[in-house]
C-alpha cells in the first residue's frame, strides 16, 4: 500500500486536498485546479482532461493536461506542470512522501537571511537520551530552511553546510562578508532538570531582532506544539554581527516529550517551515 504523501504549500500543511496526490510510473499528479489557485495561478477554462492556466504575474497562459479519478472527481495533473505553469517552485521528497509547492514571495524575495546551525563535528551539542545530536538536528533544519527561502525566491546563505566544527569568529565573518540582512541561529536546549520543555528565541540590543524573535517564537510554538518559553535578550555571541539577528532554541532534548518531538522524521521539515514562515513574517512588517 501506498503510504499517504502530505502536501506543504506556501509554508503550510494542506490540510483539505480535492484528493490526495498520487503517484503512477515514477510521476506525481496532484489536483490541478486547487493548487494553480494556491499557487496563486487562474484557472480559466476547465474541460474533461486539462485546464487553461494563467499566471497573473506573468500573464503567461498554459494548457495543463490531466486525467479524473471518476467523472467528477477533481482533475489530477503532473505536479511539475501545475507548479510550472502557475510560476512556482517545488520540492518532491520521495523518501519521506513529502510534497512542496512554493509561490514566488514578494517580501522574502527582496531580502537575503544568514542560516546558523548551532555546532558541528567535534562539538555535539546536547544530545537526546536515545542519542540524536543536536549538531544534526540543527543542521538537518538548516537545510530544510535554505531551500524554503530559495523556493521562495529569497537568498539564504548557510555559516555551515556539512558535519565540521566552524568557530565563532569564521561564521560571523561569513555572515558579515556576504551582506546578509538578517541571521538565524539554531540551536535545542538541556538542562539537568529533565522536566524543563518548550522553545525559546533571543536577540541581543536591537528593535528589529527582538521582532525578528518574536515573529519566529510565535511560528515555532504553534507548529511544534511545545511550551511557548517566550522571548528574551541575551549576548550570545551570534548576536554581535551587526546585522538584524535571533537565535532560536527549539526543544529540550533532555526532556522526554521535546525528545519525541524532534525523533519524528517530520521534525527538521516541520521546524525549517515554522521558522520560514517567522522570516516572512517579518520581511513582510519591514
Ligand atoms: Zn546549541
Amino acid at each position: 500500500m501506498q503510504a499517504t504523501i502530505r502536501v506543504f504549500v506556501n509554508g503550510r500543511e494542506m490540510e483539505n486536498p480535492e484528493a490526495p496526490p498520487v503517484q503512477c510510473n515514477g510521476r506525481l499528479y496532484v489536483p490541478a485546479r486547487q493548487l494553480l489557485q494556491r499557487l496563486g495561478a487562474r484557472v480559466r477554462v476547465e474541460t474533461a482532461r486539462a485546464c487553461v492556466a494563467v499566471d497573473p504575474q506573468t500573464s503567461k497562459t498554459t494548457i495543463v493536461a490531466g486525467r479524473r479519478e471518476g467523472r467528477h472527481g477533481p482533475l489530477l495533473a503532473a505536479a511539475e506542470r501545475v507548479v510550472e505553469a502557475a510560476g512556482g517552485r517545488m520540492d518532491w521528497d520521495a523518501e519521506l512522501g513529502v510534497f512542496i509547492a512554493q509561490r514566488r514571495e514578494t517580501w522574502v524575495a527582496k531580502r537575503s537571511l544568514a542560516i546558523d546551525a548551532g555546532h558541528g563535528g567535534r562539538d555535539t551539542g546536547s544530545t537526546t537520551a536515545a542519542g540524536l545530536a543536536e549538531k544534526d538536528l540543527n543542521l538537518a533544519i538548516a537545510h530544510r530552511l535554505q531551500k524554503l527561502v530559495q523556493m521562495a525566491g529569497g537568498r539564504a546563505v548557510l555559516t555551515r553546510s556539512r558535519d565540521h566544527h566552524r568557530v565563532m569568529a569564521e561564521r560571523l565573518r561569513r555572515v558579515r562578508s556576504r551582506g546578509v540582512d538578517a541571521l538565524i541561529s539554531i540551536h535545542h536546549n538541556s538542562h539537568a532538570d529533565t522536566s524543563l520543555s518548550g522553545c525559546e528565541a533571543y536577540f541581543f540590543e536591537s528593535d528589529a531582532g527582538r521582532r525578528l524573535a518574536f515573529c519566529l517564537q510565535d511560528e515555532v510554538a504553534q507548529e511544534l506544539g511545545l511550551p511557548d518559553r517566550g522571548v528574551r535578550e541575551a549576548g550570545f555571541d551570534e548576536l554581535r554581527h551587526g546585522a538584524i539577528g535571533a537565535v532560536c532554541k527549539l526543544a529540550f532534548l533532555s526532556n522526554p516529550k521535546d525528545a519525541a518531538v524532534v525523533a519524528s522524521p517530520y521534525y527538521p521539515l516541520q521546524a525549517a517551515l515554522a521558522l520560514f514562515r517567522g522570516w516572512r513574517r517579518f520581511c513582510e512588517g519591514l
